[in-house]
């Protein structure tokens, strides 16, 4: 029979902001998380699943009853967490890292605690204030001149990730140019970056409305490093403005994605400013290390840039996500971005004296996000960031150097930060290719060798294609990365290695 009496939740009784509920649940999350770190090695560091994995363990349907967070997380770890791939896992070297920290996760905590919508000045002053004061201090510690600084005319804030920061910025130099050429002349805008630059520029582009034939990859080789020179940028902004053209923006690479490459900032600068090119520096993943004075020095030249962004999100002990993004010029931002509806009309806005960083981004809402970054610097302190960096480099020095001991393997593009690229060398690979050239051969062989060590589990490592060639990645940067997983790795690596070459 049907039961009219079905027992309806009492909605006054469900207090979903209790303060002592909040207690006692947060205290069996953190318990949870504290078991997920210490247990992190145990479970395959890529998840196993196959597509489609989650549908046929959950209910079609949202319950309609309220249910314990015991039992959710119970869920969670039977549930969710093989489906996961284990960033945090000390033996994670797949892509870049995403390092995370007690200070980093506490900072996000703060942050969420809080839930604060930090738009405007008014609307939590200690959200706009933080986030210009942190900026100065990371900007001081990445020893950017100081027309990025507050103190010294320009600024920093935080986007979610460099793809923002990326549009922001091209938006901030296309209206700059279309005021002087007339917004007619849109289709005219060139941008360019390199073969290595990342995909973000591209989107970046696309959303910026640019024309999509005037997007440039400038092909970089290996006699280079596969770094963009000077001389093939202005040989294509040449012939680009024998054409009518105009150039608009330039996205040079401190440390590509695919590997570490550096792209020289001094000579292309000195290029961009003859042509009045907007010179965005994209140091996502190698930022993070400038701040140690002795590789400083990738960063030179910065000075003729436009704008600079490093992801503290990566490589900086600062959760997902945290982009830092300085430029010398906020007002070409702010021109781009800002509107200012009734609604939000206050008077320390009205009187300009505050920044309003929702017109230096793209959405109005914000977190607030310099707690955590704030967090991370004290809690470490520059000193130790310092040593948590470099100890990663060291690791990577020590994976390069196993590496040389077997003849088998070669490092494929120097090393510049703690990404390794590597593969077995061409000339192991035996057998009769006359189907396919001794180098396609070695892709080959070597996109089975990384596939068989992913499914293993024991490691996980992603590969790119540098200059036609398959290379695997070996990024050193996960928090609890010790040298005895790198070691540990490299035997992996070998063991598979032999296996593959002994049947082929
Ligand atoms: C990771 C990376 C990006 C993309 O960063 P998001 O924050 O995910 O947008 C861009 N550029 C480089 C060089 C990167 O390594």
């Amino acid at each position: 029979m049907y039961n009219h009496k079905s027992k309806t939740s009492d909605a006054t009784s469900m207090k979903p902001l209790d303060p002592e509920e909040f207690r006692r649940q947060g205290h069996l999350v953190i318990d949870f998380l504290a078991d997920y770190y210490k247990n992190v090695d145990k479970y395959p560091v890529r998840s196993q699943v196959e597509p489609g994995y989650l549908k046929e363990r959950l209910p079609g349907s949202a319950p309609n009853e309220p249910e314990p967070i015991e039992q959710i997380l119970h869920d969670v770890q039977n549930d969710i967490v093989p489906g996961l791939t284990h960033w945090q896992s000390p033996n994670y070297f797949a892509y870049f890292p995403s390092s995370g920290s007690i200070a980093g996760f506490l900072g996000e905590m703060l942050s969420t605690g809080f839930n604060v919508v930090g738009f405007n000045w008014m609307s939590s002053p200690a959200a706009t204030e933080l986030e210009s004061i942190v900026m100065d201090w990371l900007g001081k510690m990445l020893q950017l001149p100081s027309e990025f600084l507050f103190s010294g005319g320009g600024g920093g804030v935080l986007q979610g990730t460099t793809c923002e920061a990326i549009l922001c910025t091209m938006v901030a130099a296309r209206d700059r140019v279309l005021k002087k050429i007339g917004r007619v002349n849109i289709n005219k805008l060139v941008v360019y970056g390199s073969d290595q630059t990342h995909s973000a520029l591209q989107k970046a582009a696309q959303i910026a409305g640019i024309n999509p034939t005037n997007f440039r990859a400038v092909a970089t080789s290996k006699s280079n490093a596969f770094g963009l020179t000077a001389e093939a940028f202005r040989a294509q902004v040449e012939s680009d403005v024998e054409s009518g053209l105009v150039p608009l923006f330039l996205c040079a690479t401190i440390g590509t994605t695919s590997s570490t490459a550096v792209d020289p900032l001094g000579p292309l600068c000195s290029v961009a400013k003859e042509f009045n090119i907007w010179v965005h520096v994209d140091a996502a993943y190698a930022g993070s290390a400038c701040i140690c004075p002795e590789y400083r020095h990738f960063l030179d030249g910065v000075e003729n840039a436009d704008s600079f962004s490093f992801n503290a999100h990566k490589w900086f002990l600062t959760t997902l996500d945290c982009c830092c993004l300085w430029v010398k010029d906020p007002s070409a931002l702010v021109k781009a971005l800002s509107t200012y509806p009734e609604y939000l009309r206050n008077k320390a806005s009205d009187e300009k004296s505050v920044i309003d960083y929702k017109d230096w981004q793209i959405t109005l809402s914000r977190r607030f996000r310099s707690l955590k970054l704030w967090l991370v610097i004290r809690s470490y302190g520059v000193a130790n960031l310092r040593k948590f960096l470099r100890s990663h480099i060291k690791m990577a020095k020590n994976f390069e150097g196993l590496i040389g001991m077997d003849k088998r393997f070669e490092v494929v593009v120097p090393r510049n930060f703690a990404t390794v690229c590597f593969r077995i060398s061409p000339i192991e690979i035996s057998g009769n290719h006359q189907i396919v050239s001794k180098e396609e051969a070695a892709n080959n062989i070597n996109a089975k060798l990384l596939e068989t060590i992913n499914e293993s589990g024991k490691i996980y490592m992603t590969h790119a294609v540098i200059g036609g060639v398959y290379v695997m990645r070996f990024a050193v940067g996960a928090t609890l990365t010790e040298n005895r997983h790198v070691i540990l790795a490299w035997k992996v690596v070998q063991e598979h290695a032999n296996a593959l070459l002994n049947s082929s």
